[in-house]
Parts: C-alpha cells; structure tokens; sequence
C-alpha cells in the first residue's frame, strides 16, 4: 500500500495551492483529482478579481499557470474518485478508485457543485436546456431567448456572458435587492439584452422534451405567469461536496468546519477552499486556505515526528 506524508483531494485553486506549498516544504505528497486540474475555475470564462492581473484571465489559463507551477515539484498524481476515508494514527486510509492510500495528514479540498432549485421540470430537462454553467452550454443559445435564476455573483457574471450570445435574457431573483458585487449589478441592470424581474420565484421548468417556459410567480402580488425562454440557467449557489468525507469530521449545512488554520475536528485532517464553511468563496480566499492548510499540515507532520 502506498504511503504518503500528505495527501490533498480535489485539483482547484485551494488543492493545488496546498500542493505547492507542502512540495516547496519537502513534504512527500500525492493530489488526487477525479477531473482535470483546476475546479470551478474551468468552468469561468474569465476571472477579473485574482490579484496580480489587472486585464483578467481565463479560467482555464489560471488554471494552467497553477498546474505549470505545481508541476515544477516532482508528486503523485492519482486521477480516480475518492471513495471513503478511513480516520487512523498515525496513518488515514483512503479509499480511491479501486486502491487504498495512506497519509499522516489530508488536505480536503473537494469544493462545491451547483444547487438545484428542485422544482418541478428541472430535473428531467437537465441538458434539455436547463444548464447549470453559462461557458459550457452558452453556445447553443445563440439568438433565443435564456431565463438565468439567482441574484448573487454567479447568476449576474453568467448573465452578462450569456447576453453576448442571447436575442434576450430574463434575470429572475426571488427578492428585490442582489447579493451579488456592485460592479456586475450595475452592468446587468444597464444591460440592453437583460430583463431584470425581481421578486419572483421559478415554480416549474415547462416544457414537453425540451424548455420552453418558466412558471414564475410575484412573492409580492401571487401572480403567476409564463415566461417564453428556450434555456434556464440556474446558478443559486453551490453545495459542498461532503460524499466522501467522514462522519467524524464535523461540519456545518455550509460546509466543514475548521479553526483559522484550516485544521478540522479530526487529527491529521484539514480542508481548504469551497468545502469550509465560510462566507467569501472566492479563488484569492481558496489560495489563501490552500497555504495555510499546507503550512498547518506540515506543522503537525513535524510534531508527529518529535
Ligand atoms: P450565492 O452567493 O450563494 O448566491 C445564490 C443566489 O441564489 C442568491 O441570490 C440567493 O437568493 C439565490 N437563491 C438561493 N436559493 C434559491 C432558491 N431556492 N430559489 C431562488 N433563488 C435562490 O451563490 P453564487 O452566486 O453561486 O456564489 C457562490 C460564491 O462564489 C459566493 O461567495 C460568490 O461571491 C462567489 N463567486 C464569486 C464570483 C466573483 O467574484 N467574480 C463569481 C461567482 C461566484 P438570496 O440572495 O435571496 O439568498
């Protein structure tokens, strides 16, 4: 069985941060990411808020400078699920793919998938126009007509790249103030493709084989009405993806729950990034998870050794 003094989960900013940090440290360690490297970051067409690039990037180009970096450290790479982790000492047990791995210390950073409204429609119509990610499906809109739902930053920076593409776009949030950042409220508002409705909540994706409708109604005034779209876009905020992670490890309805220095409940496991429980998921604060967790991890690898 394989032995490491670190193993990181998941490939996003936050895991290839620690990554990088624990390899510069000398620390004997193994990534493991199902997909390709890089996380939500590949599925953002461009990122305007990372320091250090006042003209932006594109995602898969941050997430390529990420992996050019980490890739000056020589480390395992296993490209598999993780099925379970067995909590130990000094060593956890990690199922993945169809072999198991040791580690004294884990990094956990597995991040989010998207929510789902759960609504009537929405489920069945999956890939029949309700689409969850602007950059992958955003092509086949061309010239129709795309409901988004949501009011913070997802749903306003997918709306303004969905309204290059779209004849016109109705942006649905179920209340009268935006959660998401000034900047993008300002530009969807103004915005000659995008019809703002607030205060309204989509009841029901319609539509026989495909979308061709949402059932809104006004919180305010219960009126219901159909809105004509050939496309929903749902971006209501994201969910941490816990499957795998155990029992023992404590946890919020946000995610797990660690101290300042990433470290959870549970000896020898951290977490970093979008898996947390906290308020401000952004690529800047996962990197920042992601140093803190490796410098925490080898602080108790080194403790382990005394
Ligand atoms: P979010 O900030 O949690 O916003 C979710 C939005 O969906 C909220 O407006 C919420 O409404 C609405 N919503 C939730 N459940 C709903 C339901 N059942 N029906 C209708 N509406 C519902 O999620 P996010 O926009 O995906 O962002 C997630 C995190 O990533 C945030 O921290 C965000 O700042 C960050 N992010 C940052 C950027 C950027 O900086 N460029 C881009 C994308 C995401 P209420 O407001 O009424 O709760």
């Amino acid at each position: 069985m394989k032995q490491y003094d670190a193993i990181v989960i998941g490939g996003g900013p936050a895991g290839m941060t620690a990554a990088l940090y624990l390899l510069r440290a000398g620390v004997k360690t193994a990534m493991i990411e199902k997909l390709s490297p890089g996380g939500q970051v590949l599925m953002t067409e461009k990122i305007e808020n990372y320091p250090g690039f006042p003209d932006g990037l594109e995602g898969w180009q941050l997430a390529d400078f990420f992996q050019k970096q980490l890739d000056l450290y020589p480390h395992d790479t296993i490209s598999d699920e993780v099925r379970s982790i067995k909590v130990g000492s000094p060593y956890h047990e990690i199922s993945v793919g169809d072999e198991v791995v040791q580690a004294k210390s884990i990094i956990l950073c597995s991040g989010a998938r998207y929510r789902k409204l759960g609504i009537p429609g929405e489920q069945e119509m999956i890939g029949r126009g309700v689409s969850y990610c602007a950059l992958c499906d955003g092509n086949f809109y061309r010239d129709k007509t795309v409901a988004v739902v949501g009011g913070g930053n997802s749903a306003l920076e997918e709306s303004l790249y969905l309204a290059r593409l779209v004849k016109k776009l109705y942006l649905i949030h179920r209340r009268e103030e935006f959660r998401g950042a000034l900047c993008y409220q300002n530009k969807c508002f103004t915005h000659e493709r995008i019809e703002v409705v607030r205060n309204a909540v989509v009841e029901e994706i319609v539509g026989e084989n495909e979308v061709t409708g949402v059932a809104i109604k006004d919180v305010n005034t219960g009126e219901n009405k159909v809105l004509d779209v050939d496309g929903a876009f749902i971006f209501v905020g994201f969910e941490p993806i816990l499957d795998f992670v155990p029992e023992d490890v404590e946890r919020e309805p946000n995610g797990i729950l660690t101290d300042n220095e990433m470290l959870t409940n549970v000896p020898g496991i951290f977490a970093a990034g979008d898996i947390r429980s906290k308020l401000c998921r952004q690529v800047a604060t996962a990197v920042g998870d992601g140093a803190t967790a490796a410098t925490s991890a080898f602080a108790y690898l080194e403790q382990l050794e005394d």
